[in-house]
């Protein structure tokens, strides 16, 4: 039953089978269901049933017909989140679950779902109901008329706290002027994607998975849809300011070296401040002889530099460390078990 999955599972689910699966084309095969919500699920045992209770009904005026499914990834929950999906999925055989064998973080089981997932769309949505599900059949119907991601994107974000307002925006700002992809701002992980999306971004062999940074790599043609982001139903955020900060770093060193050329200029600018500064030094010295004090002036740049050198030497070592994680090639994420996946659960196994 345990399964490492290294490289990317979609191989099992058969690409072919939907590759022109166009929504305009008929239901398809009957193992490809039209919409898969993706749903990474982390110590959140009182939002599950809440949780399929709400979108449950929706999913069914949206593919009734054609089928859908609810993917809860159990992302190494501590309390009786496992429980409760193993209800639900008791409740109702089209909620199933991958559960993970420890906490790799959302970024990592968002990608278990993605590799999961079967839906001719996917969509990942958190089981806190922040980002409404009535949304849903407005991004089903652009997917519809042809546009391969539908971007869900809050419309204010008064639901969060202040600081956490701006440094979201500095961070946006920071992203897209290092980044040649540029991410947009206001917008979460809560997104339509086609199945040419997916593939591509489970084909992805990096092991820093910042998403929202992958699905602005991806491209393929993009709707908006707008909404309004409401209050945590339940339970509290699983993200405090330092993992907010990783999750910063970890997007912007995956999606841009601009941070390590900065310090080639930095350098060449230093270089030829220092090179006028000897120049009017040694002009004075010839005019006016030598004059010894200047230990200010000697201190803030010796300090100045060791600064710039260390700061400089930091950036270098986030890079480095990122390629020794790459380099490891571990899996992104183990699955332990997984519960309403018949024909991936082999009885040898
Ligand atoms: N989550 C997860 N693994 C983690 C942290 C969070 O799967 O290590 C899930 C969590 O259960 C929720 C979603 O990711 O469904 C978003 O988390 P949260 O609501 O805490 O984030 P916020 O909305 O505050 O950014
Ligand atoms: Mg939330």
């Amino acid at each position: 039953m345990v399964s490492s999955q290294g490289e990317p599972s979609i191989v099992t689910y058969q690409p072919h089978a939907f590759q022109h699966a166009s929504p305009l084309q008929g239901a398809g095969a009957p193992a490809a269901p039209l919409l898969s919500i993706v749903v990474p699920v982390k110590n959140e045992e009182v939002n599950i049933a809440p949780f399929v209770a709400r979108v449950q009904p929706i999913l069914e005026t949206i593919a009734k017909d054609e089928g859908w499914e609810i993917l809860f990834v159990d992302d190494g929950s501590t309390d009786h989140t496992l429980v409760a999906l193993i209800a639900a999925h008791a409740r109702e055989p089209r909620v199933r679950v991958v559960s993970l064998s420890r906490n790799f973080g959302k970024e990592a089981a968002l990608s278990a779902g993605l590799d999961h997932a079967r839906g001719r769309a996917v969509v990942p949505l958190d089981v806190d109901l922040q980002d409404p599900p009535e949304v849903l059949p407005d991004m089903v119907a652009k997917w519809r008329e042809g546009f391969e991601t539908v971007i869900g994107v809050r419309r204010c974000r008064s639901s969060d706290p202040l600081v956490k307002r701006l440094t979201a925006s500095l961070y946006y700002r920071a992203h897209n002027l290092l980044a040649d992809e540029k991410i947009p701002e206001h917008a979460g992980d809560f997104r339509l994607l086609d199945r040419k999306v997916v593939d591509v971004l489970c084909k992805l062999p990096e092991r820093s998975r910042f998403m929202k940074g992958l699905f602005a790599w991806a491209g393929f043609s993009q709707a908006v849809v707008e909404f309004d982001r409401v209050e945590r139903q339940d339970g509290k955020t699983k993200f405090n300011y330092w993992k907010l900060w990783t999750l910063a770093l970890d997007g912007i060193t995956s999606s841009s070296t601009a941070p390590l050329r900065i310090w080639s200029y930095v350098g060449a600018i230093v270089a030829m401040l220092a090179m006028a500064y000897a120049g009017f030094v040694m002009v004075r010295t010839i005019m006016f002889g030598i004059t010894v004090p200047g230990y200010a002036s000697l201190i803030v740049s010796v300090l100045l530099l060791g600064g710039v050198q260390l700061i400089s030497l930091g950036v270098l070592g986030e890079y480095v460390g990122r390629i020794l994680t790459e380099t490891k090639r571990r899996p992104l994420y183990v699955v332990r078990d997984t519960i309403g996946f018949p024909e991936a659960s082999p009885p040898e196994a």
